[in-house]
């Protein structure tokens, strides 16, 4: 007997190993066992069972079979393969994603030792001719006599077991049961076991939908019935939350499984503790912040226990048996994609590709659709169900757009902020209202720069500027993470004029604190949320009122849902349209009404202030008008003239290499091998707006099919022409990287 196995590493086959009779009852597909590879072993996953010896390699064998039960279903390794097959990259690769750590070694997550009858003893006869044995060891007999009175009637087939610990808290003699164990008479098991609290919990009543909502919920339920994906296209605050707890209990009803997810979860409280009071404790959570055991014990309660999970990406991978609905909430998230490493997935797309398998609908929710989902909603290919009326019939905020260049002109500019924006921090500061503002960039100052020669310090190792940081005087690469101090004179011409330049959030706070000398501000962004919890006790604290003003970057954009603010300010639009990517209008237009749509909640409403340089943008003016869909048409027409997506389906690929000689070379070659096939449809090599990250100079490429064609063949060409690239003298230290459907 033979087993194909998917080994974790980035291969592009699968391995066969021979299965040694002892292993012949156990294996079956979808379990983990031991392989040595090269000279490690590692904890592999059965894929396929066969008698065909193979022909190319001498076959080890299989060491171990780890589980009882296979650990992933037949579906889910179908989806691996189509993952895998979509995104170029290996089932090894997709499994590491896939499993969490706890299950990707032999490790057991929270395991509890057991005591039993050894297996050789089959008979009353037997038992009592070992316990005669045992006339002298006074101990050894008292502790078997001890589990004969734990496991009752017995079984002989399938003998009681008995918690070690309970066993050995009666006789504390463990140098007993080992002996028992060196006979033959006891045995010792180990059993995975949990700690989730399963228990029940009371649950309110789901809520009352408005005539809005339940308009927009009737719509979806009639196209769940011809189309398996729709597209929820409501404004902020319409309540898509409530709309979406009322399916999860049609799905309920009907004994199937709920799968919802976010871009973030560390964001999710408010939703978490929402669908808990209503659903109970089958609402499972699960995300890459937890612990490796967590995750491996939710893992297994997700088809013994939970019936909705709320996760972030990774809980895609979970081994659902009966999934009726996955929604993708905020799905024009850029978050949902996976940079790094392999596989580079899209949440919503592979969520589409695993419903499918499931039979399952798929329900896309977001203010601001991503041109993907909306052109694919346009054509037919998605439904489309719009909620225009935000709940209670709040007003939607009022949006004015401040002139930078007009204001400082007549000095109405202090820095970053304008005086308009000042006036009205102050008007909703003595009104006792909150107040976000949103800057995009982090740091105190982008780059620094010496007054007197020019000079700008830059990282050695990537192509860009350091960034400074006034917590802790730094300068810091915001590619490789590198830091140093902040030199005290300019270390070209040696003068003590180094200047900061620009604005980051922590600039922003500085002087913000010297304007409002008496208001409570915080910072949200990556550093101020670095330590453990600090995401959600600054959020938190936003909530409870213990800050006035929060300023951050696009982490304060997502699903928050405050009160109390009445005033959003976004300081510098500028740095989002000039944005060097076909989809920075794209982007602007979401980050811009994600922000301005926490303004204004309830009775009040709300106010956005948006300080620009190019006021008469068009972008600014339909963040203004809201109007989303003038947006898509005028972003459309650019996409089709240069042929992005959705026109095209774009793939990247990247090279990497530390000497910038051979990565010419080699950009050059592979060049050579893709073009004279793919044609105008191949765009590069080009240099990258960052060319040097961590001493690798980068060369891209870009790829465009045209809908339709046959992607399949593709990327079976791109896969063999990589492999002929590497094959070339020189070239074999050569990365590549492949990106499908890069953001
Ligand atoms: P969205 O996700 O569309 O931005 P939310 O789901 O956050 O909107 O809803 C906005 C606010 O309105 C929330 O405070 C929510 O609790 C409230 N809300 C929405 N629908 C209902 C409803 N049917 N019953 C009670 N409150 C609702
Ligand atoms: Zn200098
Ligand atoms: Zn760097």
């Amino acid at each position: 007997m033979y087993a194909d196995v998917i080994v974790p590493l980035a291969l592009n086959r699968l391995l066969t190993y021979a299965v040694p009779e002892t292993l012949e009852s156990m294996v079956a597909v979808g379990k983990r066992v031991t392989a040595p590879v090269g000279k490690k072993n590692y904890t592999c996953l059965i894929r396929r069972i066969h008698r065909n010896p193979p022909e190319q390699y001498a076959v080890k064998s299989l060491l171990a079979v780890l589980d009882d039960r296979p650990t992933v279903t037949e579906l889910q390794l179908q989806h691996w393969e189509q993952l895998s097959g979509y995104y170029l990259c290996s089932m090894g690769e997709v499994m590491k994603a896939a499993l969490p750590g706890g299950l990707r070694t032999a490790f057991r997550p929270l395991s509890e030792a057991f005591v039993r009858l050894h297996p050789s003893i089959s008979s009353e006869e037997q038992l009592h001719g070992c316990l005669d044995a045992l006339k002298r060891a006074a101990r050894q007999e008292a502790l078997v006599l001890s589990y004969l009175s734990f496991a009752g009637t017995l079984d002989f087939a399938h003998p009681h077991e008995t918690p070690k610990k309970q066993l050995l808290q009666e006789k504390p003699w463990a140098a007993a049961l080992t002996a028992c164990v060196k006979k033959n008479i006891l045995m010792v098991v180990t059993r995975e076991t949990g700690r989730l609290d399963l228990s029940a919990t009371v649950s309110k009543a789901a809520p009352a939908l408005s005539a809005a909502q339940r308009q927009a919920r009737d719509e979806i339920n009639a196209l769940f019935r011809q189309k398996n994906v729709a597209l929820l296209h409501g404004v902020t605050a319409s309540g898509k939350t409530e709309v979406y707890i009322d399916l999860i209990a049609e799905q309920l009803r009907r004994g199937r499984q709920v799968l919802y997810l976010l871009p973030e979860i560390a964001l999710a409280t408010q939703i978490i503790e929402r669908l808990q009071s209503v659903f109970g404790n089958i609402v499972g959570v699960y995300h890459s912040k937890y612990n490796d055991a967590e995750r491996a014990e939710i893992y297994h309660a997700v088809s013994s226990h939970y019936r909705v999970i709320l996760g972030a990406r990774s809980s895609l991978f979970l081994p659902f048996d009966s999934l009726g609905l996955i929604i993708v909430d905020e799905e024009h998230e850029t978050s949902y994609k996976q940079y790094d490493p392999a596989p580079r997935y899209h949440t919503r797309d592979a969520a589409i590709m695993l419903a499918q398998l499931h039979r399952a609908s798929v329900l896309l929710g977001t203010a601001t659709p991503s041109m993907e989902s909306y052109y694919n909603a346009r054509a037919g290919k998605y439904g489309l169900v719009t909620l225009t009326e935000r709940y209670h019939r709040v007003l939607p905020p009022a949006i004015e757009v401040v002139d930078t260049v007009r204001e400082r002109k007549r000095r109405k500019m202090h820095g970053l902020f304008s005086q308009t924006l000042l006036d009205a921090i102050g008007g909703a500061l003595d009104k006792n209202e909150q107040v976000i503002l949103f800057q995009n960039r982090r740091g105190y100052a982008p780059f620094v720069q010496c007054a007197e020669c020019g000079y700008i310090p830059r990282c050695t190792q990537c192509s860009v500027s350091l960034v400074y940081h006034k917590q802790g005087n730094m300068l810091r690469c915001h590619y490789c993470g590198a830091s140093q101090p902040l030199p005290a004179v300019c270390p070209e011409c040696k003068s003590a004029g180094i200047q900061t330049k620009g604005f980051g959030t922590e600039r922003a706070e500085d002087d913000l604190q010297l304007f409002f000398p008496q208001a409570r501000i915080a910072r949200l962004d990556v550093d101020a949320a670095r330590a453990k919890h600090a995401y959600s006790r600054i959020l938190g604290n936003f909530a409870q009122r213990r800050i006035d003003i929060l300023v951050g970057t696009q982490m304060i954009t997502k699903g928050l849902d405050f009160e109390h603010v009445s005033l959003v300010g976004i300081l510098n639009a500028d740095a989002l349209l000039s944005f060097p990517d076909f989809r920075a209008h794209e982007r602007s237009f979401q980050l811009m009404t994600q922000v301005g749509g926490r303004a204004g909640r309830k009775d009040k409403q709300g106010r956005v202030i948006i300080q620009t340089a190019q006021p008469t943008n068009p972008v600014i003016y339909l963040v203004r008008e809201a109007d989303y869909n003038s947006l898509f048409n005028l972003q459309l027409h650019e996409r089709r003239e240069f042929h992005f997506p959705p026109y095209s389906r774009l793939t990247s690929i990247t090279l990497k290499h530390r000497q910038p000689d051979t990565l010419q070379q080699a950009a050059a070659a592979l060049r050579n091998l893709l073009a004279p096939t793919l044609q105008q449809r191949l765009t590069g090599p080009f240099q990258p707006a960052v060319n040097r990250i961590q001493n690798r100079y980068l060369a891209c490429f870009w790829v465009r099919l045209e809908r339709g064609a046959n992607a399949g063949a593709l990327k079976h060409f791109l896969t063999e022409q990589l492999a002929a690239l590497h094959q070339q003298q020189g070239f074999s230290g050569v990365e590549a990287t492949v990106d499908v459907d890069p953001l």
